[in-house]
């Protein structure tokens, strides 16, 4: 079955438009003209990603960005912004507030096709199982709280498995470590920081030959990196 796309604009032209370029590519679409509506709609289906508009009437594409981003059933939904404005501070934050991506109006339709493909295709998300695909061999799967490495599952426990699914929301990125306890515990920081660094090491222990996508970068915090496995392999080649 084709990838679902949710695509949330107010302007119903531009909405036709977009609904019709992408049915035309392959994908199915579902339109909504309110961020509630597509809110909504969530809860029903999940996409495999979101085209957000910024500017909407009731909530705006930020407010909603966030709310998506903080609900742990789907944070892991793939959000592309629509933005119309060219201000760079409106694009930084919607990357801040948890966006993947962003496309300025108006846009060329190949250079838009071509961002949804790149921004799907590095997901590795199945919305339809909850599944986020690392690796063919590591999988991550969000409804059990389970880790599967080359079909055996990895014995992790919850603490763990959320610093996993914390990192990769945002492969790459740099999490502090007051980031990922606020992500563990709220804001109740009883716990010190340092507490961060024996989960990790544990993590890395129990991740095996997948241990070296957990980075420590030296006085910010960790981040995750799946990327640096093909120059690893690189190298590892005689
Ligand atoms: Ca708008």
């Amino acid at each position: 079955m084709s990838e679902l796309i949710y695509i949330t604009e107010d302007e119903e032209d531009i909405l036709e438009l977009l609904s019709m370029m992408l049915t035309s590519a392959g994908y199915r679409t579902r339109g909504f003209t309110t961020a509630k509506q597509m809110l909504e709609s969530m809860e029903q289906e999940l996409p495999e990603l979101i085209l957000l508009d910024l500017m909407l009437p009731d909530l705006d594409g930020l407010e909603a960005c966030r709310r998506i981003r903080s609900n742990p059933a789907w944070e892991l939904v793939p959000i592309v912004m629509l933005t119309a404005r060219s201000d760079i501070s409106d694009r930084v934050k919607g990357l801040e507030y948890g966006a993947d991506d962003y496309i300025s109006k108006p846009f060329d339709s190949s250079e838009l096709l071509a961002r949804i493909k790149a921004v799907l295709r590095r997901s590795g998300w199945e919305s339809t199982r909850n599944i986020l695909n690392i690796t063919d061999e590591f999988r991550l799967d969000f409804n059990r709280y389970e880790a599967w490495i080359k079909g055996q599952r990895v014995d992790l426990t919850i603490t763990e498995f959320k610093i996993l699914q914390l990192l990769t929301r945002h492969p790459g990125w740099v999490y502090k470590r007051s980031q990922i306890l606020d992500h563990l515990w709220g804001n109740d920081k009883v716990v010190i920081e340092r507490t961060v660094d024996v989960h990790i090491r544990n993590l890395r222990e129990k991740l095996g030959e997948f241990s070296y996508m957990l980075q420590n970068v030296r006085g910010l915090g960790y981040k995750f990196d799946a990327a640096s496995k093909e120059s690893k392999r690189e190298k590892n080649k005689p």
